[in-house]
């Protein structure tokens, strides 16, 4: 039994709204993996009488293909779609059958409107929770255009196409075997990418804002609903709308939220900007701010928009390290997401750069996978609560080292090792390794502003208590100011503080 009741029952209940007939072709061996999906498939058909299943030959064993009855959708699963992408699996069911997916219908017409051929083969493991939302935009993606097919390959039943790919992120996409990307992609990043997104020329000619918001994330959402409510023009520009929050697994300390997920939160905060009719140009990338008789935003695009108020609230993003080969082996063995891309050094020997609380949890964590994890930290104790310290010490794969100086991460094709300098006695060491996860803390996406706004010598920008920055009229709010917690309901309660503070400016002058 590959399915256990719970998820037989849930599975029961979608197979019913399947709407037509759907053949999935199965490529299996005699190997265990085959076995499985054999079963998983075998208890698909079994369960729903419209699911046909029929043996064929594809490119990967063990893999199974998803198709109308006569023709080929091109989404296939090679490995068992189960763990995270178990909702792939269900969607990917239903979307063949003809149910319509919940997607923009704009969405749904740029895809259609795709021309050419694209293969994409994406990468995954099923612990990522990154990775269904990259696998579902590219299945759908190839349900709606015949020129496009997607294959999600499990790097665990994989193993050696992933080595011999030196693949050492999830997700990583390739299409039409050419390198397309990693890390969390959402459909309108992969159809913008593809040079799909929407048209510059569409935000030239924009009317003046009350009030435009520069960022979409917890702080920019909660001051776009606020402003909006005030019954004023409100518009807002994200490079990728949900921010961190996008790249977060479990949340449980959104007050009145037990428990939630970060793309689950990100669903219910564009639901709620969206409400009010909030302009949301997600995509899009500001490269200038200035103060003339409006204030002007320039775009990345070359279009400038006007507004009478502005709200910063363009977050953080992960430290780098900065030493010789962090950029050089990105997504090579350096990493930055223990969740997304620890499985992948399973049985390997990794460092964790970072002594407070995400390097400690990205440590305790990696060493239930990875065969040995060392703890590099630049000050002579750790930073981390004495909890999280306390379990990393009990663990008998870790070793701490600390007052160490990282030097270089090294490599050839990918990570080899790290050297780092004990800062006592300036002696240099190296440590052979194959996986190096950088967790030193963030850095505010505030370069982009130049001098213009007076900021912290860390770059945060300086805000008073009505999130007032330096220049009349600019507001700014969450993880970019010198806020001194970093948090989501933090960034929401100061998002709030800004539109507040926004809207009473434009009453006063
Ligand atoms: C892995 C991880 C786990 C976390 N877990 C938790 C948790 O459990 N609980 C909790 O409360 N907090 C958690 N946090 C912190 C929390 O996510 C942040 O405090 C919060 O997201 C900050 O919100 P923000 O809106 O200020 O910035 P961000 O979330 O960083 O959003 C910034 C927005 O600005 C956009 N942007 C940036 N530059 C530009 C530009 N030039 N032009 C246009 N747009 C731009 C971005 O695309 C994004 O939309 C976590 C953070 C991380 C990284």
């Amino acid at each position: 039994m590959l399915l256990d009741a719970d998820i037989k029952a849930q599975l029961a209940q979608y197979l019913q709204l399947l709407e037509s007939d759907i053949l999935l072709k199965v490529s299996a061996g005699t190997d265990e993996v085959s076995r499985d999906m054999l079963t998983l498939v075998d208890e698909l058909a079994t369960m729903s009488p419209k699911i046909k299943v029929e043996h064929a030959e594809l490119s990967r064993t063990p893999s199974f293909s998803v198709n109308r009855i006569g023709e080929d959708t091109g989404v296939t699963f090679a490995g068992i779609p189960l763990g995270h992408e178990f909702t792939s699996l269900i969607l990917a069911l239903l979307q063949v059958s003809g149910r319509a997916p919940k997607v923009e219908q704009r969405l749904i017409d740029q895809i259609k409107n795709i021309k050419g051929e694209y293969h994409f083969e994406s990468y995954i493991s099923l612990s990522c929770h990154n990775c269904p939302d990259v696998v579902q935009a590219l299945n759908l993606m190839s349900i709606l255009n015949e020129g496009i097919t997607h294959t999600m390959i499990d790097g665990a039943a994989f193993k050696q196409e992933v080595e011999s790919k030196d693949i050492m992120a999830v997700p990583t996409v390739f299409v039409n075997g050419e390198s397309f990307g990693s890390g969390r992609m959402t459909l309108e990043e992969i159809l913008a990418k593809i040079g799909n997104g929407p048209d510059a020329s569409e935000f030239a000619d924009k009317e003046p804002y009350d009030v435009l918001i520069i960022g979409g994330g917890p702080a920019g959402s909660s001051a776009a609903i606020y402003a909006a409510r005030k019954g004023i023009r409100t518009g807002l520009v994200a490079e990728r709308f949900g921010g961190q929050v996008m790249d977060t697994m479990a949340i449980e300390n959104f007050i009145s939220v037990k428990q939630t997920e970060g793309p689950k939160l990100v669903a219910g905060l564009e639901e709620h900007v969206k409400e009010y009719g909030v302009d949301v140009m997600n995509l899009q990338r500001a490269k200038r701010l200035e103060k003339k008789d409006l204030i002007e935003v320039e775009l990345e695009n070359g279009a400038v928009l006007k507004s009478k108020t502005v709200i910063l609230s363009t977050g953080a993003r992960w430290r780098n390290v900065g030493v010789p080969g962090e950029a050089e082996f990105k997504n090579k063995g350096v990493a930055y997401c223990p969740h997304c891309d620890g499985p992948l050094f399973e049985g390997k020997r990794v460092a964790v750069i970072g002594g407070g609380n995400s390097g400690i949890e990205a440590a305790i964590d990696l060493a239930g996978i990875v065969k040995h994890v060392t703890v590099l930290e630049f000050m002579p104790e750790l930073k981390a609560d004495a909890v999280l310290q306390e379990r990393l010490y009990s663990l008998p794969n870790v070793t701490v080292l600390k007052n160490v100086q990282t030097k270089e991460i090294t490599g050839t094709d990918k990570v080899n090792g790290i050297s780092y300098m004990d800062r006592d006695t300036e002696e240099v060491h190296h440590i052979e390794l194959e996986g190096v996860f950088v967790q030193i803390g963030l850095v505010p996406n505030t370069e982009w502003l130049g001098d213009t706004i007076e900021r912290t010598r860390f770059g945060e920008i300086i805000v008073d208590k009505h999130g007032a920055t330096s220049i009349p009229g600019v507001f700014a709010a969450g993880d970019c100011t010198d806020s001194v917690y970093k948090q989501i309901i933090i960034s929401m309660g100061s998002g709030a503080t800004a539109a507040l503070g926004a809207f009473d400016y434009l009453i006063r002058n």
